[in-house]
């Protein structure tokens, strides 16, 4: 038994046929550079997502970027983003001059805390870039009345993600990434709807705003060689945009798995104690990009090193919450500034969970957990 934090073998095996056709026929026309496969899937994932523009691009990084870049944020600008997240989230904010204004995480959701975002609006600030962290969305209902009463866009960073769906207090339901101005994904393999090398995409309901992405994207030109604004190279293979293409079709029977195998990890640890099991917010689905369990009284590393010694991988993210990074220290933002980030990043710890998770395997892993907490 080899457990995976995420089995990539295992699911190409199940749609091997379809996807090595579906390769070939890019082989075939060897269009790899914007070939017809990259329009089929964006109009693909814009149906499955509901929204009106799906602007492919080269990665979930380039994706974010691309988003403040197509909003005119210009220097010195300050955008609000979560402490708890991928570096990539901020990077881009800083790439641009842009200032980004760390706010703390809701314990038991990992995601922004939206009580906290008003206190740091200032005069400067031009967005909020929520990450919908782990697979489950940040509560968007509060988050858009504030960005609307302050005028603020609103750019949701749905890498780990995609497909899950938010409801509003009214009862309208909307995909992650499609709620504010732009949402922003990742293909890379290991998302949740992944390709075999890097991928992106925004999400945009507003046509004009899409085509100022899709020009941005492409050197910031319309036609070619009229370079109308400074942009930048961002394209999806054809090559990648065939696989996703495929893939797309089993995305919400994936989330589905993901969600088995959380609803076991709940049943199979629910008497442990010692360890918090991720709460499920009632205006969210959760697509389980992460089953990310707390392990309190300091015993995090520990466990995680039992499970090692058990041949059971297991990950942190994050080490290290973005203030404390050296690449984002500031005046008077030391330790103790987000205790509930910094809590998390000394508490959290991610199990595999993947589609091609098998019953024994899940069940040697929560033996192993008790085992550790009845030592
Ligand atoms: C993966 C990820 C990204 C970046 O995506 P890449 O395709 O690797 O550039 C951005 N934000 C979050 C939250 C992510 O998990």
């Amino acid at each position: 038994m080899k457990i995976a934090m995420v089995d990539l073998h295992g699911q190409y095996e199940r749609i091997r046929e379809e996807i090595n056709n579906a390769i070939q026929e890019v082989l075939d026309s060897t269009a790899f550079i914007n070939g017809p496969q990259v329009k089929t899937f964006a109009q693909h994932l814009a149906e499955y997502n509901q929204v009106e523009h799906v602007i492919p691009c080269a990665n979930g990084t380039d994706a974010l970027q691309i988003a403040l870049m197509a909003l005119g944020l210009q220097p010195g600008d300050e955008v609000i983003v979560p402490v708890h997240t991928y570096v990539a989230t901020a990077e881009v904010i800083a790439l641009l001059r842009l200032e980004p204004i760390f706010v703390d995480c809701v314990a038991d959701r990992f995601t922004i805390d939206v009580t906290k975002i008003e206190e740091k609006i200032t005069s400067r600030t031009k967005a909020i870039v929520p990450v919908h962290l782990y697979g489950q969305c940040a509560d968007m209902e509060p988050l858009m009345d504030i960005a609307r009463r302050h005028k603020l866009y609103v750019v949701e960073d749905t890498a780990q993600a995609i497909g899950a769906t938010y409801t509003f207090s009214n009862g309208v339901a909307q995909k992650a990434g499609c709620i504010g101005d732009i949402g922003t994904t990742s293909f890379f393999p290991s998302k949740n709807l992944g390709c075999y090398g890097d991928g992106g995409a925004l999400f945009i309901r507003d046509y004009e705003l899409a085509e100022r992405a899709r020009m941005i994207a492409n050197h910031g030109q319309k036609i070619k060689y009229h370079h109308r604004v400074v942009g930048c190279n961002s394209r999806l293979d054809t090559l990648q945009a065939a696989i996703l293409d495929v893939k797309l079709k089993y995305l919400d029977e994936y989330s589905a798995t993901r969600n088995e195998v959380a609803a076991r990890y709940d049943k199979g640890l629910a008497a442990v104690k010692g360890i918090i099991l991720p709460q499920r917010a009632d205006n969210s689905t959760h697509v389980f990009h992460q089953y990310t369990i707390q392990v309190g009284n300091h015993l995090r590393d520990e466990l995680k090193s039992f499970l090692a010694e058990h041949d059971i991988p297991s990950m942190i993210y994050y080490p290290i919450p973005l203030h404390l990074q050296e690449a984002y220290a500031k005046e008077g933002q030391g330790k103790g500034t987000f205790p509930i980030a910094e809590q998390l990043s000394e508490e959290v710890l991610s199990l595999p969970i993947h589609t091609e998770m098998k019953m024994e395997e899940q069940e040697y892993i929560i033996k192993q957990i008790h085992a550790f907490f009845n030592r």
